[in-house]
């Protein structure tokens, strides 16, 4: 008989958000049993696992697969710390686990641009923005595309799993690379911001993995700002003492939330705080605190479109990666921005062949 591979039991029921009450009361396993099936101190039955895998939602043989370590909780930065419930930040980090079973799938196939990502610890946030800009030769034009700015310097991207609602976005390390998860669960230009904001910890807070406060989240902030929004180009656009119309018509220059454009016209002393409030209030009023009427197309990976029409053009569907990381494509598809095609969800998947040397991408 298969052996139950522990670490996997404990990833699904995180990734389902479920403590080890609730998976009992939905299972009627006891906890005590489950405690011990996550120990690897006691082997359940076929019967049993069959009956964990309908409840977590996994196919079965995602618990007979290799050993899964954790992410370490100390190697991710969550916004909100201290509000975030911990079974949610399991969730979310159970969630980023299964996106880097994916990662090792593609990195082991594909050459992925090599990471470039200054670690620039202690330095004002506004100064690092500048020095990246400069590094990556992006002066002090908006940038079209975050995320796939970010994958062009070897950052890779997956999407939050839609069902972390109170995580934004995290960002962390594997083999030496970094990695950015965005909730697409909000308005584009939030998500734009969210990876800007996780841009900011790569840069400034990798080196010193200390638990992040408010005063890291803070950094965050003023980076993504920064670096969407630089100082000499905001200077040049007119926007002393703007209106909120003209905050309006303006905010599409770096495709940002009115927002966040009111705040940083705030901070460059474009606004004065009466003023700054009283955009604020028309902003509410107007639904641009909640969301962003009018709003920008969602970006997502471009890295890994390419990868799913290479492997397409050699015969792999996503049906195909799915079945190797023993995973179904819903669940696939929670990590790669929808990407693959709702069409094919729960399609049968062929055989995978022998592929063709590997296909480099370049972004
Ligand atoms: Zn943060």
């Amino acid at each position: 008989m298969d052996t139950l591979t522990s670490s996997r039991l404990i990833i699904a029921r995180k990734r389902r958000g479920l403590s080890l009450v609730k998976l009992s009361e939905t299972t009627g396993i006891s906890v005590r049993s489950l405690s011990a099936y996550e120990h690897g101190k006691q082997q359940p039955g076929t019967d049993t696992i069959t009956a964990l895998a309908r409840a977590l939602g996994f196919p079965l043989r995602f618990f007979f697969a290799a050993d899964v370590d954790e992410i370490p909780v100390e190697a991710i930065s969550f916004r909100a710390l201290s509000k975030t419930p911990a079974w949610q930040r399991d969730a979310a980090r159970s969630a980023g686990r299964i996106a880097l079973l994916l990662n090792d799938w593609i990195e082991e196939r594909f050459r992925l641009p090599d990471p470039d990502v200054p670690h620039l610890p202690n330095t004002d946030p506004e100064t690092a923005a500048e020095m990246v800009r400069a590094r990556w030769g992006l002066g002090n034009a908006p940038i079209p595309n975050m995320i796939h700015l970010l994958e062009a310097h070897g950052v890779r991207v997956y999407s939050l799993a839609a069902d972390c609602v109170d995580v934004d976005a995290f960002s962390t390390h594997r083999g030496g690379c970094p990695l950015v998860l965005l909730n697409v669960g909000k308005s584009a230009e939030r998500i734009r911001f969210d990876s800007a904001h996780e841009l900011g910890h790569l840069v400034l807070h990798s080196e010193h993995r200390e638990p992040h406060g408010p005063d890291a989240e803070q950094e965050a902030n003023r980076f993504a700002a920064g670096f969407l929004m630089p100082r000499d180009d905001v200077l040049a656009q007119h926007l002393h003492g703007a209106t909120t119309d003209r905050i309006l018509a303006r905010k599409t220059r770096w495709r940002v939330a009115a927002m966040a454009l009111a705040h940083r016209l705030r901070e460059l002393d474009l606004l004065t705080e009466w003023g700054y409030r009283t955009v604020c209030i028309n902003l509410s009023r107007q639904g641009y605190r909640s969301s962003e009427p009018n709003g920008i197309t969602p970006e997502t990976s471009q890295v890994l479109a390419k990868v799913f029409k290479a492997l397409r053009a050699e015969g792999t569907t996503p049906a195909d990666i799915a079945h190797d990381l023993h995973l179904d494509t819903t669940e696939l598809n929670q990590h790669v921005f929808g990407l693959i095609p709702t069409a094919i969800e729960g399609g049968a998947h062929t055989t995978p062949h022998q592929r063709p040397n590997l296909t480099l991408i370049q972004s």
